[in-house]
């Protein structure tokens, strides 16, 4: 099987006042080309530094990538120069941030900007980037009328549709997504959503949705990946992940849903703290609020294991030997 992206034992540690944050540790992570990956965990677990990793944005001091490799169309991104990054970025691989104005340009009018990343990464005049851009606007449902508007004119929702036709302008093989919805409000969400989801099958790009809202994941996905503490602990296909979940963690997260038909239903949550990254527990990061945790739990690391074909896990419970 030939894949999109292959991270294989990433590490990423940052030197803060407090210590050193290991914010990755020891990740893997597969994505075929087209397909469409949930990448979910609380704040704080690595999804977000997972993703500026791939992008070739973590800023060293302080970050520092420490090991693994992530292999993007067979070449290891991490040995690759800045320049080639820089053509990477934007074409080959796109990203939508929280904040919508964090990739808009106040100054410049939306056809402008989209131009400009067309005119980055292709070889053709401004004048058939204008019409890109007016195309891509349209597609994602913005009248050509409103093209030489500024950012500021739009809605959040609208600025965030302009964002999206940016990160597609140049057909990228790879759309990361980092929370995209949270900041607008929750019909605009579903909107935008839904748009995410007719795009992603029009222009076949792979998408990893960074969330930390399962119902998200559930709509759109097609593998999930369940991160805690700086690693990925469960990595499968949507439907066995979500009926058969085998990682106490991810358990527990299924359990802390609020069930909305019964009012009684309190949320559930997992009991305990998460993790201090700057001191991350000994053996199984999970093990201070894992009910199942045994002796070799606070020493040992469990293995990342095929537990079934294509389901994979970072547990005792799960691990043969
Ligand atoms: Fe719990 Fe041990 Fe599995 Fe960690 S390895 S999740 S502590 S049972």
């Amino acid at each position: 099987d030939k894949m999109l992206l292959d991270i294989q034992g990433l590490s990423v540690r940052y030197t803060t006042e407090d210590g050193i944050v290991r914010a990755v540790e020891d990740l893997q992570l597969k994505l075929a080309p087209g397909e469409s990956l949930g990448f979910v965990g609380e704040t704080g677990a690595g999804k977000t530094t997972t993703a500026l990793s791939i992008m070739g944005l973590i800023s060293e001091p302080p970050g520092k990538i420490t090991d693994g490799k992530i292999i993007f169309q067979g070449k290891d991104l991490l040995k690759a120069s800045e320049e080639e990054m820089r053509s990477v970025r934007g074409g080959k691989i796109a990203m939508i941030f929280q904040d919508p104005m964090t990739s808009l340009n106040p100054v410049i009018t939306v056809d402008e900007q989209i131009a400009e990343m067309v005119l980055l990464h292709n070889d053709v005049s401004k004048k058939e980037a204008l019409k890109i851009a007016v195309e891509m606007l349209e597609v994602v449902g913005i009248r050509s009328e409103r093209a030489h508007e500024y950012p500021h004119q739009f809605s959040g929702g609208m600025k965030q549709r302009v964002v999206i036709a940016i990160a597609l302008a140049c057909n990228p093989a790879l759309l990361i997504a980092d929370e995209p919805t949270t900041a607008l409000d929750v019909t605009i969400q579903a909107q935008v959503l839904e748009l995410m989801k007719d795009l992603k099958r029009k222009f076949n790009t792979a998408l990893i949705m960074i969330t930390h809202d399962l119902g998200v994941v559930a709509d759109i996905c097609e593998k999930v990946a369940i991160m805690y503490a700086g690693s990925v602990v469960e990595y499968a296909e949507k439907r066995p992940l979500y009926t058969e979940p085998l990682h106490p963690y991810t358990v527990g997260l299924f359990n802390s849903i609020p069930d909305v038909d019964d009012d009684e239903e309190f949320l559930k949550v997992i009991p305990g703290l998460t993790p201090d990254p700057t001191n991350l527990p000994s053996g199984c990061p999970f093990h201070p609020r894992c009910t199942h945790a045994m002796e070799r739990c606070r020493t040992e690391r469990p293995r990342w294991t095929e537990a079934r074909p294509g389901h994979f896990v970072a547990c005792f419970l799960h691990q043969k030997d």
